[in-house]
């Protein structure tokens, strides 16, 4: 019977509806994209302290439009399974018309709101903190569609999302007037600072003269013909020094793993500025290391690849934390003899982002023994609350020899599936918003304790 009258309603309206106009605008967002890392000193139920870090993967888009003149009921708004295009100044007269941008910063303020916010349920924080790396950001424009129609209800103007196919809304005529004033004419801000150039160059190795064939994510990457390290600059393919562990004899079993070095500074109040773990670790425990906990060396290493917002991979950033800088290195700048033809993993995290990480590499280097001996205090007075800084990042080459699924090494392994990715890593990465959702769920659920209690009363499992 419904359908029998929709249909009849459908009909009608087909007979009688006129569209008086239709116009295509095109809608600006400011789109940031990163994670939330978190390190949180706590502990499972009656567990030992432990040291746990932990990432997942963040975004947020925020009105880039005037939103005390226009509303678009966009409130909620997600971006984050669209494919974004550049905007070429080609297209720009034939999409419609721009909704002039204004600044806009929203987005980065929502993502710092999960800082603090617990997301792992049944560990419990002693102490917390947490912070945003963004990875990506950038005004993009939403096509949404203007229809003036009449319609059973008479003349109306209608809002269309054009990325949902929707109807988002229906306009006052004051709404509909405010659309029509003030459109941008450039939207892609060709005089300003931010005007993307696009540089055309040869891919050809400065060393060797091959092409070195740079993998698609690569930000460093080794030549295969020559063994140089190699970076893409806006004047073409340029040269890196990088340093690679000294004594290691690389072959074809051979993987080498890259990482950012820094050399690091923590300022802490009445205190000499320290500058080695070594005085760090004692400064933490004046009154002694704790068992198997002795960090060496006067720097910060960070996986060069994008390890993190995986429960997997935010363990083995953990572990590689605790095998990398619980020794002494020694590096040379050689290059690897081309006889070796080891694996060379290409650096694929920016400095920038991995100098955000560096912090989290100094919580994530305690071990149990040395976690189990922090407390809010240390922790705040000695990491959270001190002044770091980071020096100029370089890049260490470790070695790994590869066994079945891992790479591995005496003191730690990494399983292969982190390094190589692709959609089966995808599928583990974490949102904010799933880890938020699966923590409240959590909290609602019957703990075990409680559902013990019960069953011993009702007599069932
Ligand atoms: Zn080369």
């Amino acid at each position: 019977m419904i359908s029998a009258l929709l249909k009849r309603f459908e009909s009608g309206l087909r007979a009688s509806a006129k569209i008086v106009d239709c116009r295509l605008v095109h809608v600006p967002y400011r789109q940031t994209a990163g994670k939330v890392v978190q390190a949180v000193l706590g502990r499972h139920g009656d567990g030992a302290k432990i040291a746990r870090l932990r990432a997942y993967v963040a975004e947020q888009t925020s009105p880039a439009y005037d939103a005390a003149r226009l509303n678009l009921r966009d409130t909620g708004l997600r971006l984050g399974r669209s494919i974004f295009r550049p905007l070429l100044s080609a297209d720009v007269a034939r999409l419609g018309g721009f909704v002039p941008r204004v600044a806009a910063n929203a987005s980065r303020r929502e993502l710092e709101k999960w800082r603090g916010q617990n997301l792992e349920a049944g560990f419990e924080s002693v102490a917390k903190q947490g912070q945003v790396s963004v990875n990506f950001e950038a005004a993009v424009y939403r096509p949404y569609y203007l229809v003036r129609a009449l319609l059973d209800r008479g003349d109306e103007t209608l809002l269309f999302d054009g990325g949902f196919g929707t109807i988002a809304g229906y306009l006052t005529g004051a709404e509909r007037d405010a659309f029509a004033r003030g459109k941008d004419k450039d939207p892609l801000g060709t005089a300003g600072p931010s005007f993307r150039r696009v540089a055309v160059v040869p891919s050809r190795c400065p060393n060797c003269g091959m092409d070195p064939k740079l993998p698609e994510d690569a930000v460093v990457s080794i030549c295969a013909n020559c063994h140089a390290g190699i970076a893409a600059s806006p004047e073409g393919l340029i040269l890196v020094n990088y340093d690679r562990e000294e004594g290691a004899t690389p072959d074809r079993s051979t993987a080498l793993l890259p990482f950012w070095r820094f050399p690091f500074r923590i300022g802490l109040p009445g205190m000499p500025a320290i500058t080695t773990l070594e005085s760090y670790a004692a400064a933490i425990f004046p009154q002694g290391l704790p068992k198997g906990f002795s960090p060496q060396g006067a720097s910060v290493y960070v996986p060069a690849w994008r390890l993190l917002t995986t429960e997997a991979g935010d363990e083995a950033f953990s572990d590689l934390a605790q095998a990398v800088h619980g020794q002494s290195w020694n590096w040379t700048p050689d290059r690897v003899g081309l006889d070796g033809r080891p694996r060379f993993v290409p650096v694929s995290l920016p400095e920038e982002e991995a100098r955000d990480l560096a912090w989290a590499a100094l919580f994530a280097l305690h071990t149990k023994a040395s976690a189990a001996r922090l407390n809010t205090l240390l922790l705040k007075r000695m990491l959270f609350d001190a002044k770091l800084s980071f020096g100029k990042g370089s890049v260490a080459l470790i070695s790994f020899k590869e066994q079945g699924k891992v790479y591995a090494r005496p003191e730690v392994s990494v399983a292969r599936l982190l390094i190589d990715g692709g959609p089966p890593l995808a599928a583990q990465r974490v949102t904010v918003q799933g880890a938020a959702a699966a923590f409240l769920a959590a909290q609602k659920r019957p703990s075990m304790a409680d559902r013990v209690k019960t069953s011993r009363f009702s007599g069932e499992e």
